[in-house]
């Protein structure tokens, strides 16, 4: 990098070193590169105006010219406020203000021409704009960049119109100092600005159309670093990663598939299945993300993949998050091996010490085959005679780290199938799993039916009863789910106990029998109650999300989830995936309360429109952000300071697919022309640790 850009900021003229001490604190911007880099997030267009009557269409900021008409002082004390009519020649609003009211009110000036700008919102029925910024028209024009700053910040006067300044100084120095990075080629193919012109003009837009062409390059250039780096990091990977070869179908798989199968694959089962043999056979290591819907099958591929790592004279292990779920494998794993000659052992957290001996020993030994658990199996004195295949189910509920612990379990490291039932939006599949290969599950066993889902507020509670007991007189079983999270545990946990008072009332014995389930409760009584529910012992299994990851009962058709606006789509989306598992007709209900927020009404009018995960995957994307849709743990992909992964979408795989293209044609990055984009990447993957070994 060039001298000039690394100039540290306390160099630029008007920034001097008390500002430039508060500029690397708060912003983190030590040098003018860092500085160029610190991009407005929005432009206030000088030139355009809105019209008071397209208001209604508007929602945020307008800016408008027109008159001040009349004033109105109103209210006493901290209640004072001045408002003025201002009118343009389509209608009239108000424009208020709360603080300075006097003051304002002898600087305004009735009958004048002037532009206004600010956020107009509507409060019963009329349109009003609080403390306006106000102008006289011809003065402003152009696009002016804004930037987000802090209170401390603020105080120095470095405000978004200080940090303007400052940019100013800098930008007029900028000319010839900004190298190109992106070849000739990439450049023309997607029609992208020139590097420096696109740093200008970001910050110093003339139109709309500059401040989009600038923000389309940076944006693309900045995607196509970090595909870039994710794609070479994952062949660097490959490079050096020995893999167990399974080169044989094996006895075990042949036996089962042809006597023990229950049922016919669908046809994605058969295609994902042809993938991950694929993968066994090529030397190299395996490490593959397995996404599919909730119900679509995925334990049957994990299943015959561990049989093809036995058939090899491997061993495979399955993890699963939750003790219940690994439980529930272990069970319906252990009944669809039976009458083969597969020793299949399950080791939880509950498995007392003396109890795991001869779990560690038939581990060592090879006896075991097959091992199910949850975090219990990570540790180290878990050791296998020679573990081929590491199955991990759930995967977002489980650790990066931990995930890591599972490659030292032998020699080469295993290899790794990891299935997911929260599907993941591809963009970003593409970009926290770009190391690894991802398959995709899109077809649900046939037979299914779509759940119905409707959203209903408390006051139909007597309704909703009513439907219960025609769908228990058809011989159905119907869950009640309640949220109870950490912070609020006393009030959700008496909350739970009162709606199970309320079920028991409605829905009286001996009529009626309810199962409640809980994390209170012992481990023995819930498995009780779960079991009673599964047997068909009672009818409504009232319960907080501890079955969100559990209990397979075909026979329940209805899931009524209780204060749904508190869960979250995936939350939700799992939570239905627990009904609908037979052949009848099923319903999932959402009770919430009279109020609810734009957010979680979102949620809940997507869980009615939809049954997809990807197409519920993707509005959870818009509505939280990739950070808390993903996790902190891979956190560090998301530092970035124009793209957006939720919004750019369409850039992401144009930007990935550059980055491919670029690696065919110059594998090594030696060309001359790509000498720009080899000096970022060795930086990139010096500085970053290495993502690829460990997702
Ligand atoms: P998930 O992908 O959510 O883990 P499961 O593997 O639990 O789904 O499968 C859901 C249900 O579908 C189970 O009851 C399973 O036995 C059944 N199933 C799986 N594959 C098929 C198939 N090919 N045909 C019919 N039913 C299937
Ligand atoms: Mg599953």
């Amino acid at each position: 990098m060039n001298n000039f850009l690394i100039t540290p900021i306390e160099y630029l003229k008007g920034v001097g070193p008390q500002k430039a001490e508060l500029l690397k604190k708060e912003l983190r911007i030590f040098n003018f590169k860092d500085l160029l880099e610190y991009y407005p997030f929005r432009y206030i267009d000088k030139s355009k105006y809105n019209k008071i009557s397209e208001l209604t269409s508007l929602n945020g900021y307008a800016q408008i010219k027109g008159r001040i008409v009349g004033l109105l002082e109103s209210g006493v004390g901290r209640n004072k406020r001045l408002t003025a009519k201002f009118q343009d020649d389509t209608g009239m609003i108000d424009l208020v203000w709360f603080k300075g009211a006097s003051w304002i009110k002898n600087s305004l000036k009735i009958n004048e021409e002037i532009q206004i700008y600010g956020r107009a919102t509507n409060y019963k029925g009329r349109w009003n704009i609080t403390h306006p910024e106000m102008s006289s028209v011809s003065k402003s024009t152009g696009f002016q960049p804004v930037y987000s700053s802090t209170e401390t910040l603020n105080r120095v006067g470095l405000n978004s119109k200080g940090i303007e300044k400052v940019m100013q100084v800098l930008l007029e120095q900028l000319k010839g100092q900004i190298e190109e990075l992106l070849p000739p080629k990439i450049i023309a193919e997607h029609r992208l600005l020139g590097r420096e012109e696109a740093i200008l003009k970001i910050h110093k837009p003339q139109s709309e159309s500059d401040a989009r062409n600038a923000s389309l390059r940076l944006k693309f250039e900045e995607l196509f670093f970090l595909q870039l780096e994710l794609i070479v990091r994952k062949k660097i990977t490959l490079q050096k990663s020995k893999g167990f070869i399974f080169d044989k179908v094996g006895d075990a798989f042949t036996d089962f598939y042809e006597h023990h199968i229950p049922f016919e694959l669908t046809g994605a089962q058969k295609r994902v299945l042809k993938e991950i043999r694929k993968d066994f056979a090529t030397g190299h290591h395996m490490n593959r993300l397995l996404q599919g819907d909730v119900g679509s099958g995925k334990t049957l591929v994990a299943l015959l993949s561990i049989l093809l790592a036995i058939g090899n004279d491997y061993q495979a292990a399955l993890i699963a998050p939750t003790e219940i779920l690994a439980t529930q494998h272990f069970e319906s794993i252990s009944e669809m091996l039976k009458g083969m000659n597969i020793k299949v052992e399950l080791l939880t957290g509950s498995v007392k010490k003396k109890a795991r001996i001869p779990i560690h020993e038939g581990l060592l030994s090879g006896e075991i085959k097959i091992l199910i658990g949850t975090h219990a199996l990570l540790e180290d004195t878990v050791q296998f005679k020679n573990l081929g295949l590491v199955v991990i189910d759930e995967q977002h509920r489980f650790g990066v780290a931990q995930r890591a612990k599972m490659w030292k379990k032998n020699t080469i490291p295993p290899h790794v199938l990891i299935m997911t039932a929260t599907p993941i939006p591809r963009t970003l599949a593409m970009t926290f799993y770009g190391d690894l290969d991802v398959s995709i599950i899109d077809e649900m066993p046939p037979g299914r039916k779509n759940i119905i889902t409707m959203h209903k507020y408390d006051a139909s509670r007597l309704r909703l009863f009513g439907f219960l007991k025609e769908e228990i007189a058809k011989g159905r079983q119907v869950y009640i789910v309640y949220p109870l999270i950490m912070e609020s545990e006393t009030l959700d946990f008496n909350n739970l106990m009162d709606g199970y008072e309320a079920i028991s009332r409605s829905f009286p014995k001996p009529n009626y029998h309810v199962s409640i389930v809980h994390g209170k409760m012992k481990p023995e009584d819930k498995e009780f109650e779960m079991n009673r529910f599964v047997k068909g012992e009672t009818q409504i299994m009232v319960a907080t999300t501890v079955i969100e990851v559990g209990v397979n009962v075909p026979n329940a058709s209805v899931m009524v989830i209780e204060s749904a606006e508190r869960f979250g789509l995936s939350q939700l989306h799992q939570l239905r995936g627990r009904v609908g598992r037979g052949g009848e007709q099923s319903y999932c209900i959402l009770m919430t309360g009279d109020e609810v927020g734009k957010d979680s009404l979102k949620r809940m009018q997507t869980m009615v429109r939809t049954n997809d995960g990807f197409e519920i995957s993707e509005v959870d994307l818009q509505l939280r952000g990739p950070g808390d849709l993903m996790g902190t743990q891979q956190s560090g992909l998301l530092d970035l300071k124009i793209a957006n992964l939720a919004k750019d979408g369409g850039l992401v795989v144009l930007a990935r697919d550059s980055a491919k293209a670029l690696l065919a044609d110059d594998p090594t990055i030696e060309k001359e022309e790509n000498k720009g984009i080899r000096s970022v990447l060795s930086d990139l993957l010096r500085s970053r640790p290495n993502w690829g070994r460990i997702a």
